[in-house]
């Protein structure tokens, strides 16, 4: 009895509304723009790959949109995540600190994505849609659409960037035992991907590639529309579920943060818990750092340009300023695959140029082992993609320890790693290398960004 009563009453913690930080901003964020243009585009030209109701999202400054009662309805599976105090993880530590994440690890494809795949599925079964196309780095976005989608009874088709679906069969598997079909990128199916095969027939593919590949086939089909894991407004509004839950948790456990942290890879998990807190924070009424966290071997944030570029390497979509590395630029394999994309999100830029967000970037070596701590203190095995903010709030907790300083640090534990596991094989076994970028093929990559009349 006292634990339904429970239930009920923690359902009721649901947002009931998305945050949109854009209503909040000190400046607006840089217009997206049409390629052969150089104009900003129109929701006519965004119609053939997504629902209007998205596109009206990604181009709001309306401060809250409500949640569907059909999304909330499924957010009840597994929202409200839990947010966690890493007490025994303090221990270890020995530090001052007080560390608490929010759990995103419980949904039922194991990270945050599910957040927007259920949004996104529900606008494009609203407007008639009947196939989903996308692409899927580590696989975990692929597996959340797949998840959504068939709770709508809609096809997807996600083109899986060849190294991901090489080293996660079972990731793949997943996505299969929720309905979808799986196509190593670049594939033969598309011009994009047979432009790539042709010039590097061993390509280890990439988001930037993948994306190419969904988009083209969603552009040509009438009954098709694409869908984004991450960096575009929408998703990221829909993630901010996870920080307004955050909110109300931290307030109930009695404690304020001082440091938001998450991994970054398009940004969205990271916006998802931070942009809430930020919101409170350019009204003067919260006075915490955020920091985004990236990987060496992809460092966007801290070593990227900001400018406006193309999200995908076969240029098919439209212009966005944001801090990137070049579209061309292909990322080394490393078992993070989530986080390994050539831009930011466009929001999660504007707000690093504002001095709003701090970023910071690790090796994955040191992010695996601040994972393996982090398990053996707390008993979840995180993904490979969380350990970068795991790796963050272990350094900002010792730090605290130096300097005698109590202070709270709030994390985004974005995943579970149980599919996974091979990385963290690799981990023990030594094989993981720490590469960095190589700087000539950023050079390159950087070289080749459009030129805009705008900047
Ligand atoms: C996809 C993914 C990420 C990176 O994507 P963002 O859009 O930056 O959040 C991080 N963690 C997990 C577990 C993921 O699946």
């Amino acid at each position: 009895m006292a634990e339904s009563v429970k239930y009920l009453l923690s359902e009721e913690r649901i947002p009931k509304a998305w945050y949109n930080l854009a209503a909040d901003l000190p400046k607006p964020p840089p217009p997206v723009l049409h390629p052969g243009t150089g104009k900003p585009v129109g929701p006519g030209d965004l119609a053939p790959l997504f629902p209007m109701a998205v596109i009206l999202q990604e181009v709001s400054q309306e401060r809250y949109i409500d949640i569907p009662e059909p999304v909330r309805d499924i957010y009840k599976m597994w929202r409200p995540s839990p947010l966690i105090r890493a007490r025994r993880l303090e221990k270890a530590l020995d530090t001052p600190a007080r560390i608490y994440f929010k759990y995103e690890g419980v949904s039922p494809p194991g990270s945050h994505k599910p957040n927007t795949a259920v949004a996104q599925a529900f606008y494009n079964k609203a407007e008639g849609v009947k196939r989903l196309t996308t692409e899927t780095g580590a696989g975990q976005w692929g597996s959340s659409l797949a998840f959504a989608a068939q709770l709508f009874g809609l096809e997807v088709e996600v083109f899986m960037v060849k190294v991901s679906y090489e080293q996660k069969p079972y990731r793949r598997a997943l996505m299969e035992t929720y309905g979808a079909k799986c196509i190593p990128s670049p594939s033969n199916q598309t011009n994009s991907g047979r432009a790539i095969l042709a010039a590097n027939p061993n390509s280890t593919g990439s988001l930037g590639i993948a994306i190419s590949e969904a988009v083209e086939i969603a552009a040509q089909r009438e009954d098709t529309k694409y869908s984004l894991g991450s960096v575009l407004n929408h998703v990221l509004l829909h993630q901010t579920v996870i920080g307004q839950e955050a909110m109300l948790q931290m307030a109930d456990a009695g404690h304020s943060p001082d440091i938001v942290i998450g991994c970054a890879g398009g940004g969205s998990n990271f916006s998802g818990l931070a942009f809430p807190f930020l919101g409170e924070k350019i009204k003067g009424k919260l006075n915490a750092r955020v920091i985004a966290v990236e990987p060496a071997s992809c460092p966007s944030l801290t070593r990227g340009r900001y400018a406006y570029d193309f999200g995908d390497t076969g240029h098919l979509t439209p212009l966005v300023k944001m801090h990137t590395l070049g579209s061309t630029f292909v990322p080394s394999p490393i078992h993070a695959g989530g986080l390994r994309y050539h831009g930011m999100a466009p929001l999660v830029s504007h707000a690093k140029e504002l001095g709003l967000i701090e970023a910071c970037a690790y090796a994955q070596n040191e992010c695996f082992a601040a994972g393996v701590q982090f398990a053996r203190a707390e008993g979840i095995v995180p993904a490979p993609e969380s350990t970068h903010a795991i790796k963050c709030a272990v350094d900002e907790a010792l730090r605290c320890k130096r300097e005698g300083k109590a202070q709270t640090i709030l994390f985004n534990l974005s995943g579970h790693g149980h599919f996974d596991m091979q990385a963290y094989a690799d981990y023990f076994a030594g094989k993981l290398r720490d590469e960095t970028y190589d700087q000539k093929a950023l050079d390159t990559a950087l070289a080749g960004l459009p030129k805009v009349a705008a900047e």
